[in-house]
């Protein structure tokens, strides 16, 4: 077991820099996903963690050793990637036992580990197949079992699931999270789907541009989002945005959205320092958006009523921007009608429009 510390880590490829100083600290036994849109950097991260990519600057720091240096081997850490790279002329058995077999282990030392790993994967009855005899999912498992028999003490994991059907990903991640509760090892998971990140993670760091946006449980980014691109990542569908200016009057503050609806605002939800005529965006996640029976500030021309059977979301534009309305009331809503929409002051979540950092 090991904890993973970073401390101002840095990637330059040529001139060109592609992470910008990442500090990130890691308890033993954590389970960390890093997040972030294609090309954000997850990936140059993770692989310098491991060593397959060398660290322009900044310390890495694994079980209280720096390991900037260190050779990918001395690293005792143990990956899984997005292609399986199973042995396609070994048997199960043997793709699991590669790794020992290579450092020369005796037999009798690794076999138990290769039978215990087997039996934690159910793969006990496969063990004698080839891998273009199994699922897509049994050979994910089989490359799980190569990382776990080595026993180290990080885990890496980069987009494991993308090769896999949905069904089979809700599957696979309810086995990896069950894998780590059993092994309580530390583990860095690299995904840009958020609903992994939302599920399997003890802590989520979601990252742009070789940057980290925010560091959290997965409940603060839904609950309470740093910034706008945090607001509109992490969420299905999305947070509902809508930009307005800030206007005070006798009935207290409200904001004036670009159609000229008015929201009332909540006096403590926007700070002292921020002045009538500010520019501010507005978000607020579907499945808080109500529907009331009489007309409220905000309404909404429905274009599109998509019904997913546990409920259904009621697309419609606001000020400009596409919003979504979910309702988990079976609704006669249809295209074409206009609905009142009332947004409840305790959700919604207010942003700086130019920094798009979210206002306290
Ligand atoms: P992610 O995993 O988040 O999709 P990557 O870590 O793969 O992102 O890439 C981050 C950035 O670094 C991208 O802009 C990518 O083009 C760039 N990059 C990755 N590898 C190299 C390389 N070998 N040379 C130059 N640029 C690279």
């Amino acid at each position: 077991m090991a904890a993973v510390q970073l401390s101002g880590i840095f990637k330059r490829y040529g001139d060109t820099q592609v992470v910008h100083g990442i500090d990130l600290d890691i308890d033993d036994g954590e389970f960390v996903v890093l997040v972030g849109p294609s090309g954000c950097g997850k990936s140059t991260l993770m692989r310098m963690v491991a060593g397959l990519e060398e660290i322009s600057g900044g310390d890495l720091m694994i079980g209280g050793t720096r390991a900037n240096a260190l050779a990918p081997q001395q690293r005792n850490i143990s990956m899984v990637f997005q292609s399986y790279a199973l042995y396609p002329h070994l048997s199960v058995y043997e793709n699991i036992a590669f790794g020992p077999r290579i450092r020369k282990e005796a037999s009798t030392s690794f076999k138990p580990r290769i039978e215990a790993a087997a039996k934690m994967l159910n793969l006990s009855s496969y063990l004698d197949r080839l891998p273009r005899a199994l699922s897509g999912g049994q050979r994910q498992r089989v490359a799980m079992g190569r990382a776990v028999v080595r026993e180290p003490s990080l885990f890496l994991f980069d987009e494991p699931l993308s090769n896999l059907d949905a069904k089979l990903r809700v599957q696979m991640r309810t086995e990896i999270k069950a894998l780590h509760q059993r092994l309580k090892n530390t583990v860095i998971y690299v995904t840009h789907d958020q609903i992994e990140a939302m599920t399997m993670a003890d802590r989520i760091v979601v990252m742009n541009a070789g940057r980290i946006e925010q560091i959290g449980r997965p409940l603060d980014f839904y609950d309470r989002p740093a910034n706008l691109f945090v607001a509109s990542f992490l969420g299905s569908p999305s947070m509902n945005f809508a930009e307005g200016v800030l206007i005070g009057g006798a009935a207290g503050l409200a904001l004036k959205l670009v159609d000229g609806s008015e929201v009332t605002l909540q006096q403590t939800s926007v700070p002292a320092s921020v002045q009538p005529g500010a520019k501010i965006t507005l978000g607020v996640r579907p499945e808080h958006v109500e529907i009331p029976a009489e007309a409220a500030g905000v309404s909404m021309e429905v274009e599109v009523v998509e019904p997913t059977g546990a409920e259904t979301h009621l697309y419609g534009k606001i000020g400009g921007s596409t919003w979504c309305v979910t309702t988990r009331q079976r609704s006669s809503i249809e295209p074409g009608q206009r609905v009142a929409l009332r947004l409840p002051a305790e959700h919604i979540h207010l942003f700086d429009t130019e920094s798009g950092r979210r206002l306290a």
